[in-house]
């Protein structure tokens, strides 16, 4: 993660403001608010700014005139059955803004989630950073052979040199004629005073993939948690995934409670359909259950013995 000078010297300008108010605050979050939180090798993710807390979670869920709290049991032990039973909208009351840096490809799977208020910094406007995600080794990877959304082993040796060596040629490529097409530096001044440059619009069309952008990122907790529940499981893409487990440090700061419910109750959670729970129940009446017998076909018996722990998802 890279922050300019100026970068790092408005977050600290940002961060050593106080606002006197009587809306409850979170210190914990508090003392996170407006740093960056590195993600990949250029990423990042910040809290801008949040509202509500575990308390208002209770409130709306009991229609408070005040902080609507009881005992600290009482209350983790309401939003735990909120959260077990689907009983939603008091998670809506909270309210989460983040600024993100994050590459291209990433972003096309993020913006996928509709419920969030987004705004991206405008490469019609501006010219993106020349900064280009590279995996770490440990995750470059094959295509895995078993599923045609995931990884297999990890390249090394050679390949991976080769593959990392294409990754930043092209992309260092792409970006200097995206640089020459468009005849400015960051400044605005031409490089050629004898060329008029192609707009920023178009010009920006020739860059990989993996080119960072940013976006402010505006969501409740209920559809956060919708989100963390794709992107922080073991299935989603790890560069997606590595934005959701930054992003679930700064929610277990926010609302423990609440986080510690998704985490039992969502994350950490399977969901068996009916015949799965028909075979887990023929299981604990002694039954020796295989798939050919269970009424599961092959990937939903191995989904089943995955969630029980009895062997490993392929
Ligand atoms: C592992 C994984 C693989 C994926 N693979 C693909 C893929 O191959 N191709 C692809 O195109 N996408 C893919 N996706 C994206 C996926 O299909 C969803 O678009 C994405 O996860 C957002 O989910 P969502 O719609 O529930 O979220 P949100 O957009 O945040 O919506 C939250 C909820 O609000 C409701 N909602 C929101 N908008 C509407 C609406 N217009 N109409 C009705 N209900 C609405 C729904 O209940 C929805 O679940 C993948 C996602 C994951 C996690």
């Amino acid at each position: 993660m890279r922050l300019t000078e100026q970068q790092a010297a408005d977050i600290e300008t940002a961060r050593a403001q106080r606002s006197p108010t009587a809306r409850p605050t979170v210190p914990a979050l508090e003392a996170m608010l407006f740093q960056a939180i590195p993600v990949l090798d250029h990423g990042f993710v910040r809290v801008i700014d949040y509202m509500g807390d575990d308390a208002a979670i209770v409130q709306a869920a009991r229609v408070s005139y005040g902080r609507g709290t009881r005992r600290v049991s009482e209350d983790a032990g309401l939003i735990r059955y909120l959260m077990r039973h689907y009983h939603s909208t008091p998670f809506e009351m909270c309210e989460i803004k983040y600024h993100v840096k994050l590459p291209i490809f990433v972003a096309r799977q993020w913006i996928r989630h509709r419920t969030a208020n987004v705004n991206e910094y405008s490469a019609r406007y501006s010219i993106l950073d020349r900064e280009f995600y590279l995996p770490a080794p440990e995750h470059l990877a094959a295509q895995s052979s078993v599923n045609r959304q995931g990884r297999g082993d990890v390249l090394s040796g050679e390949e991976a040199a080769h593959v990392l060596d294409l990754l930043r040629d092209d992309a260092t490529r792409c970006y200097d004629h995206y640089a020459e097409m468009l005849n400015e530096d960051q400044a605005g001044a031409a490089r050629d005073p004898s060329r008029q440059g192609l707009a920023r619009e178009l010009a920006r069309m020739n860059l990989t993939l993996n080119t960072y952008t940013q976006w402010y990122w505006k969501i409740d907790l209920y559809n956060l948690f919708h989100f963390l529940s794709l992107r922080a499981d073991a299935h989603a893409q790890y560069e997606i995934r590595a934005y959701a487990e930054a992003m679930l440090g700064t929610v277990a700061a926010w609302v423990p409670v609440a986080h510690q419910a998704f985490l039992d109750y969502r994350l950490g959670a399977a969901t068996l359909s009916a015949q799965m729970l028909a075979v887990v129940r023929r299981m604990l009446a002694g039954e020796a259950v295989e798939q050919p017998n269970s009424g599961l076909n092959r990937r939903e018996w191995a989904e089943l013995m995955a969630a029980v722990g009895r062997q490993e998802e392929r």
